[in-house]
C-alpha cells in the first residue's frame, strides 16, 4: 500500500505522530493508501513555515509579475500530471474518470487567469480634501490561509482557493479532506518543480478535530478558507469571528431546477438528469429539486425515468460507466437513510430506493439512481441536503408558486429555469435567491464566473476578478507634503 508523506516548507516528511490512516477506494472498499494522521504539531510546523515564506526570503521580496510567472508554471505542470492525478482522485473518491479527467484538464485555467491578475492588483491615490497632504492605497497580502475543502473535487476546489490567494501574495496551509487527500499530497510536489520557495504552499492531513481545529485556531492565520458542509462552516466560522480572522465559506446546497411548460422537454429532462446524478449527486450545485410545471408534469416524469432507468452504474475507471459509487461509507449510509425518511413522509418512489447491488457494482458503496415524486417542499428530502443521487420532483401551477417553493428553504447555492420565454426567464432570475442562476442549462462553470452562496450557503465567492480580492487587505498612506 502507498504511503505518503505531508508537504511542509518544501520537504516530504512524516507526522510528528508517526500515524497514518488508510484512504479506502470506494468502488472497491479496499485500503489503497496510508495517509498522514497529523495533529497539531504538524498544524503549527506548517503554519510557521507558511508565515516565514510570507514574512522573510524570495516570495515576501518577490514582483508580482514573477508569482503570476510561477503561477503559470504550475498551471503547465498541472496540465502534464493531469491524467494520473486524476486516477489518484477517482480511486480516492470514486467519481468518473472521464469527470476527474475532465476537471484535471481545467484545474491549470485557475492559475493562468490568476497568474495573469496577478500584477494587476493596483492601489489608488486619493482625490484628498485636505490640503498639504498626498494619500495612496496599497493592496497587501491578507497572510497565511488555511484552506480547508472537502472530499467531492479535491483540486478543484482547492484550486478556487490556491491560485487566487497565492497570486494576491499570501502563503497557504491546505488540509484535504480526510476520506480525499492523495491528490493535494501529490500535487503539493509539484510547487517545487515549479520554482516556488519553500513554505509558500504546505499541506496537513488527518482529522477535522484533530487537524482543522488547530489550523483553524492557529494565530498566525489570518484567512479561512473552506469549502465544506454548512455544520462544519459555522463551527469554523464562530470560531474564526472570536479572533477577527477572515472567512470564505462555500457550504451545501438545495438546488431548484425548475421547468416551465414552454422549455425544450428534451433538454431540460437532460439537464435534470446531470443536474442531479453527475458526480453521484455529490455535488454542492446538484439540481436536487425538480420543480414541474403541472400541464408537462406526467411528460416529464415519463422522459426522466425512461432516461434514469438505462443510468449504467459500475467500476468509475470504465467509460461506459455512468454512475459511480458513493465516495464514503458514512455518507453511503445517511443517503440510505433520507431515502427510508422520503418513503416515511409519503413521498411516491418512482424508480431506486435501494443498495445498488448489480455485479458490475462490486464491493462499491452504490446506492441506486433515485427519483421521488409527489414531493412536497416541506418534507425534510426537499429541505435537507442529501448529497447523493436523490431527485425530488415537485409540481407547481405558476411562475408564483415556482419563485415561493424555489426560495423557500434556508440554502442559496444554485438555481436553474428551462424556459422558451426570454421576459419569464429574466423575472425568474431577478426573484430567485441563489448564487449562481442558469438558463437552459445546468452546472456550467468557470475560473472567471463568480461562484458563491446566498443565505446558509456561505459567504464571499470564489472565480473571477473579485476573487482576489478576498485575500487582499487595503493600506493607505498619508504623506504630509
Ligand atoms: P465536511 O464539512 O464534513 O468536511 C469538510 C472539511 O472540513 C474536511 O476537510 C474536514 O476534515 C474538515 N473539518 C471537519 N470538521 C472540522 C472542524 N471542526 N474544523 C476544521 N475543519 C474541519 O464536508 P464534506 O462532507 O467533506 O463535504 C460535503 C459538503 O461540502 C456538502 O455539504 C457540500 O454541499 C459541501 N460542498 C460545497 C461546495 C461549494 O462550493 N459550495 C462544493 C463542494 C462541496
Amino acid at each position: 500500500m502507498k504511503r505518503y508523506q505531508l508537504r511542509i516548507d518544501g520537504q516530504s516528511v512524516d507526522p510528528a505522530g508517526a500515524a497514518w490512516l488508510e484512504s479506502q477506494n470506494p468502488y472497491t472498499g479496499e485500503s489503497w493508501a496510508e495517509i498522514p494522521r497529523s495533529d497539531e504539531r504538524d498544524v503549527d510546523r506548517a503554519v510557521q513555515a507558511a508565515h516565514r515564506a510570507l514574512t522573510q526570503g524570495p516570495w515576501a521580496e518577490m514582483s508580482a509579475s514573477q508569482r503570476g510567472m510561477l503561477l503559470h508554471r504550475l498551471g503547465d505542470l498541472i496540465a502534464r500530471d493531469a491524467a494520473k492525478l486524476a486516477a489518484t482522485e477517482v480511486r480516492d473518491n470514486g467519481k468518473l474518470l472521464a469527470e476527474m479527467l475532465g476537471q484535471l484538464n481545467y484545474i491549470p485555467q485557475w492559475y493562468y487567469y490568476f497568474g495573469g491578475l496577478a500584477d494587476k492588483i493596483q492601489g489608488t491615490t486619493l482625490p484628498l480634501d485636505k490640503k498639504g497632504y498626498f494619500a495612496f492605497t496599497r493592496n497587501e497580502p491578507l497572510g497565511v490561509v488555511a484552506a480547508i475543502t472537502p472530499w467531492n473535487s479535491p483540486l478543484m476546489l482547492a484550486s478556487w482557493k490556491i491560485a487566487p490567494a497565492l497570486a494576491a501574495g499570501c502563503t497557504v496551509v491546505v488540509k484535504p479532506s480526510e476520506f480525499t487527500s492523495a491528490s493535494t499530497l501529490e500535487f503539493a510536489e509539484l510547487f517545487d518543480e515549479a520554482g516556488f520557495p519553500p513554505g509558500v504552499f504546505n499541506v496537513v492531513t488527518g482529522f477535522g478535530g484533530e487537524v482543522g481545529t488547530p489550523l483553524v485556531e492557529h494565530p498566525l492565520v489570518r484567512k479561512i478558507s473552506f469549502t465544506g458542509s454548512d455544520s462544519t462552516g459555522r463551527v469554523i466560522n464562530e470560531k474564526a469571528a472570536r479572533n477577527f480572522k477572515h472567512t470564505a465559506m462555500e457550504l451545501g446546497g438545495k438546488s431548484p431546477n425548475i421547468v416551465f411548460a414552454d422549455a425544450d422537454i428534451d433538454q431540460a429532462v437532460f439537464g435534470a438528469i446531470s443536474g442531479i446524478f453527475a458526480a453521484t449527486g455529490q455535488t454542492c450545485i446538484a439540481g436536487s429539486r425538480l420543480l414541474v410545471q403541472d400541464s408537462i408534469y406526467d411528460t416529464v416524469v415519463e422522459k426522466l425515468l425512461d432516461v434514469a432507468r438505462t443510468a449504467r452504474m459500475g467500476d468509475p475507471m470504465d467509460a461506459a460507466t455512468q454512475v459511480g459509487p458513493v465516495t464514503t461509507p458514512p455518507q453511503f449510509s445517511k443517503v440510505l437513510e433520507y431515502i427510508a425518511v422520503a418513503r416515511e413522509e409519503g413521498a411516491t418512489l418512482l424508480l431506486g430506493g435501494e443498495r445498488g447491488d448489480a455485479p458490475e457494482c462490486g464491493n462499491g458503496w452504490f446506492v441506486q439512481p433515485t427519483i421521488f415524486g409527489d414531493v412536497r417542499n416541506d418534507m425534510r428530502i426537499a429541505q435537507e441536503e442529501v448529497f447523493g443521487p436523490v431527485l425530488s420532483i415537485i409540481r407547481f401551477k405558476d411562475e408564483d408558486e415556482a419563485v415561493a417553493i424555489a426560495n423557500d428553504v434556508r440554502f442559496g447555492l444554485a438555481a436553474a429555469v428551462w424556459t422558451s420565454d426570454i421576459g419569464r426567464a429574466l423575472r425568474m432570475t431577478e426573484r430567485l435567491q441563489a448564487g449562481t442562476v442558469w438558463i437552459n442549462t445546468y452546472r456550467a462553470v468557470s475560473f472567471m464566473a463568480p461562484f458563491g452562496g446566498y443565505k446558509d450557503s456561505g459567504l464571499g465567492r470564489e472565480n473571477g476578478i473579485d476573487a482576489i480580492r478576498e485575500y487582499l487587505q487595503t493600506k493607505c498612506v498619508w504623506i504630509n507634503s
